[in-house]
């Protein structure tokens, strides 16, 4: 049962019913089975691009579609709800374009924004290292200027789309003084020196490439430092704050698949001579998994609101991370137990959409991480 929206635009409106179209026809009908044959599904965000939905919260100046983040998450949490792989590398996407957009010059937009965000290029976001996770600014990958170009080299852990972004937002150390030396640059994809490992083998998302990223004196030109030296970390985790309301959406949108795979299966098996979804045992379990679908996506949609009022939202997309990431854990294994003995099996989905909400609670800052993050602005 598609969610009801109150979107603020007949814009708006138009443009959920385009995304629920795509998401039904060309997502859905393909998510089963290249996630089990582990396919990237590269095709599909070209499409992305083609319908404009690769830049939606960016101006249309430089071709984005210029949508408040109110309807920029709800379009992606559709998406992410026929595709996991697919909504989660759109949040990432995005994300990666947020440094060039909001820190970038002018000169430095005109340049690159519009290839980012109105074509169908796909970007990642190069933060973590191995021995640097949760402690982002433990990171070494170090950048050193000569002339005009920066010389990269380190490698990165973790790094959604690695290999296959045609650029990255890259977090290098151009000093060693702690969070304070890291410098943000905007890096091309396919350049000299730059490789990606295999693919981790994940138990989830598996149509996503995960990979580490290795530089080996890739040179980047100096224009593409965004910001000063020095403000990459202030820029990460300013990303961070907006990609964490993408991930928030993303597990509402997999807890509302969950939830309606269901109820469908509770109508129609009969058990004692009744339809399952007639004992109140099971009734109550589905009222609970509804309730937190509907919490979490009053949370995320709360803390976008926010920010489309550019007040301060940090705490808030921290909590709405925390909640919506746990929602979907807990009302994916729910959807399981519902579903008994066919839920445990691949021929249905809840035991995929179960273990791609595990790591919506670890990637872009744990939720233990977010305990912190809140903790902090409760101090202030
Ligand atoms: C599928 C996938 C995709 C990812 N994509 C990207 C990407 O595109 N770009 C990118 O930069 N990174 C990416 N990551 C990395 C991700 O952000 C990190 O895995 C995450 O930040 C945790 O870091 P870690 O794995 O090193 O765990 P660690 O930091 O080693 O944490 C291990 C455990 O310790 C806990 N912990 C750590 N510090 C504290 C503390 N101070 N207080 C309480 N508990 C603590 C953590 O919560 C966790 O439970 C991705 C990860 C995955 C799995």
């Amino acid at each position: 049962m598609p969610a009801e929206r109150l979107l603020p635009t007949t814009e708006a409106e138009d443009l959920l019913a385009l995304v629920r179209e795509i998401a039904r026809d060309e997502l859905a009908p393909h998510a089963a089975e290249a996630e089990e044959q582990e396919r990237f599904p590269r095709d599909e965000f070209r499409l992305l691009g083609k319908s404009g939905l690769l830049g939606l919260p960016y101006p249309e100046r430089f071709g984005g579609g210029e949508q408040p983040y109110e309807v920029y998450l709800q379009a992606l949490e559709e998406i992410a709800s026929a595709w996991m792989s697919v909504g989660v590398g759109l949040s990432v996407h995005v994300m990666s374009s947020y440094a060039l957009a909001t820190f970038g010059t002018d000169a430095q937009k005109d340049r690159w924004l519009p290839e980012i965000v109105e074509g169908d290029r796909l970007g990642g976001y190069a933060l973590s290292e191995s021995q640097a996770g949760s402690d982002a600014g433990a990171l070494t990958t170090r950048a050193v200027l000569n002339g005009d170009h920066y010389v990269v080299n380190g490698t990165k852990a973790w790094i959604t789309h690695a290999g296959a972004a045609d650029f990255y937002t890259l977090m290098a150390r151009t000093a060693d003084t702690g969070g304070k030396g890291i410098s943000c640059f905007l890096a091309p994809g396919h350049t000299e020196g730059l490789t990606a490992a295999a693919p981790e083998r994940k138990m989830g998302l598996t149509g996503s490439i995960t990979a580490q990223l290795r530089f080996e004196d890739v040179r980047i030109d100096r224009d593409r430092l965004i910001g000063d030296e020095g403000d990459g970390l202030k820029i990460a985790l300013s990303a961070l704050d907006s990609g964490r309301l993408g991930i928030s959406a993303c597990a509402v949108g997999l807890a509302q698949a969950a939830l309606d795979e269901a109820v469908a299966y509770a109508k129609q098996r009969t058990q004692f001579g009744r339809a399952i979804i007639d004992f109140q045992g099971l009734e109550f379990m589905l009222a609970d998994m509804a309730a937190a679908v509907e919490s979490a996506r009053a949370t995320y949609l709360s803390a976008a609101r926010r920010r489309d009022r550019g007040l301060p939202f940090t705490r808030q997309a921290a909590i709405a991370k925390l909640v919506c990431t746990d929602a979907a854990m807990k009302v994916t294994t729910d959807a399981v137990q519902v579903l008994g003995g066919a839920g445990y099996t691949r021929d249905f989905p809840v035991e995929r959409y179960m273990r791609e909400a595990k790591v919506l609670q670890i990637f872009e800052g744990t939720n233990q991480i977010q305990r912190l993050v809140i903790g902090r602005e409760l101090r202030r």
